[in-house]
């Protein structure tokens, strides 16, 4: 049966309204945040609000055959919600149940919600979601959960799988299952809850999601540095961390924060090559100690301005200008994003590699990184109507990730294989592991239905 004749049947079980079919309505969605010119065009939306109503929608799919793309907000940076020509995309941001519970210090949550409101509803119970993915205000739970998101304080804190204690999936034939749940810890049969997480809508759909909360951070004091070459920063950035963790550790290149001072006009150093900023909270004499720490080394490693501030207005508006860095650099062109990672050690030869990349193939590439963790976000910039440019981008998007691998690190550190990076997966963890990762797919997803192209 074809699936315009199918389709009714998927619309008669759902309550009126929930399946789109409006062309328009459809254009937006898709593409995500990676914006590849490749996406398909999906045959229908469904954007649900119950486990029931996600349990009806993929029975249907198996039924009649139907692949599915599960799409949070759609700000992947990897091509993940990207998508697939004749697909249903399954939209969860109707999805926006929530319930916090203080006794165990959880909160109990639907995917769609965003990440800043799950934080806004723990901080509300006197409680903090630490995972603060820079698009944090944009970006929801469900896709969260799905790339194991990180962030600026998981350098400290930890990233999306540290916090998820509890899953609710709902698997490519309609069943529900439940994984986890509220307890700290659970050693019962494989860990399959830290399986879903980071598997990328490739093994089900998550309905819901039990958060691990902590008390709220205390105030953070903020170290800025500003560096006359980008290998001193990276110098610096191991010296830091050989020491202490800090709350945060960010870098910013010449490029990206020109590309932000054009945007926010706060008076970032133009002629700076690097910038550091990083953060401590630990209490009192600790903390006092970790800034000093902090000043010195940047001071060592050659800084040519350090500056530390208590005011956590101040230190707002670093990270701030910090998280604005992609969509400030999306204003110079468009963008192949990588989100490559390195054991620290090999932090200042990934950086001084990619500068090598983007003279060799003469392109532009912004780099911003979470620099604590050794994970980077070199942002190719090109102009697509140049054919010989873009094919120059492309070859040092490849590169990149290639450099990554053979530093003994990962073509993505938080943002997922998705589409755009899995021609690079093999070469990171090898044929065994691939052929394992395929095993998995194939008994929870037989037929290949749910999010088709990511990841294999
Ligand atoms: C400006 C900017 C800054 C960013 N900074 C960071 C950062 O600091 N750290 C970071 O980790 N990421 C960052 N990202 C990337 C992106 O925001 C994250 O990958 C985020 O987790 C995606 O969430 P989403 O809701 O937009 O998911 P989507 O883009 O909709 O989907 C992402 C993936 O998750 C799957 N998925 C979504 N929901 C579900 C579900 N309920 N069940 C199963 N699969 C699902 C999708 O199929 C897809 O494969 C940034 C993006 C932007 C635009």
């Amino acid at each position: 049966m074809s699936l315009s004749a199918s389709l009714p049947d998927l619309v008669a079980a759902l309550p009126t309204g929930m399946v789109v079919t409006d062309a328009d309505i459809l254009a937006g969605y898709r593409q995500d945040r990676a914006q590849d010119p490749a996406a398909g065009t999906p045959a229908a939306l469904v954007r649900p609000t119950t486990t029931a109503e996600v349990q009806t929608t993929l029975r249907w799919c198996a039924a009649h055959a139907v692949p599915l793309v599960t799409r949070g907000a759609g700000t992947s940076l990897s091509g993940g919600s990207t998508a697939v020509d004749g697909a249903l995309v399954l939209s969860t941001e109707r999805m926006r149940g929530l319930s916090i519970d203080s006794a165990t210090r959880t909160a109990t949550v639907q995917p769609g919600l965003l990440n800043a409101e799950v934080k806004a509803a723990a901080a509300e119970h006197g409680l903090w979601y630490p995972p603060d993915p820079s698009s944090f205000e944009i970006c929801s739970i469900g896709g969260n959960v799905a790339t194991n998101a990180g962030g600026l304080c998981c350098v400290k804190y930890g990233v999306t799988a540290d916090y998820v204690l509890g899953l609710e999936v709902v698997l490519a034939d309609g069943r529900a299952v439940r994984l986890g749940g509220k307890q700290i810890k659970d050693s019962a049969g494989l860990s399959l809850t830290r399986l879903f997480v980071g598997s990328e809508g490739v093994l089900g759909v998550v309905t819901e999601v039990t958060l691990r909360l902590l008390p709220p951070q205390p105030s953070a004091c903020t170290v800025v540095g500003i560096f006359p070459s980008v290998s001193a920063a990276s110098a610096a950035v191991l010296a830091v961390t050989e020491q202490i963790r800090p709350a945060m550790l960010e870098f910013m290149d010449a490029v990206s924060l020109n590309a932000v001072e054009d945007l926010l006009h706060m008076g970032l150093p133009r002629d700076a090559a690097a910038l550091l900023i990083g953060q401590s909270d630990a209490s009192g004499a600790a903390g006092q100690a970790e800034v000093a720490l902090m000043q010195q080394v940047f001071e060592s490693h050659g800084a040519t301005e350090v500056f530390a501030t208590d005011d956590p207005a101040e230190g707002e508006a670093f990270a701030a200008a910090r998280r604005a860095a992609i969509p400030a650099v999306e204003k110079l062109g468009s963008l192949l994003l990588e989100d490559v990672g390195v054991p620290l050690p090999a932090l200042p030869a990934l950086i001084e590699g990619v500068a090598a990349i983007s003279d060799t193939q003469r392109v532009t590439i912004a780099v911003v990184a979470h620099a604590g963790d050794g994970n980077t976000h070199p942002l190719i910039v090109f102009d697509p109507a140049d054919a010989d440019q873009t094919q120059r981008a492309q070859l040092a998007f490849g590169q990149v990730m290639d450099l990554a691998i053979a530093l003994d690190g990962t073509i993505t550190g938080e943002h997922g294989v998705g589409r755009l990076k899995k021609g690079w997966l093999p070469d990171q963890v090898g044929a065994d592991v691939m052929q394992m990762t395929a095993a998995i797919k194939a008994a929870l997803d037989p037929d290949g239905l749910l999010n088709p192209g990511v990841i294999l």
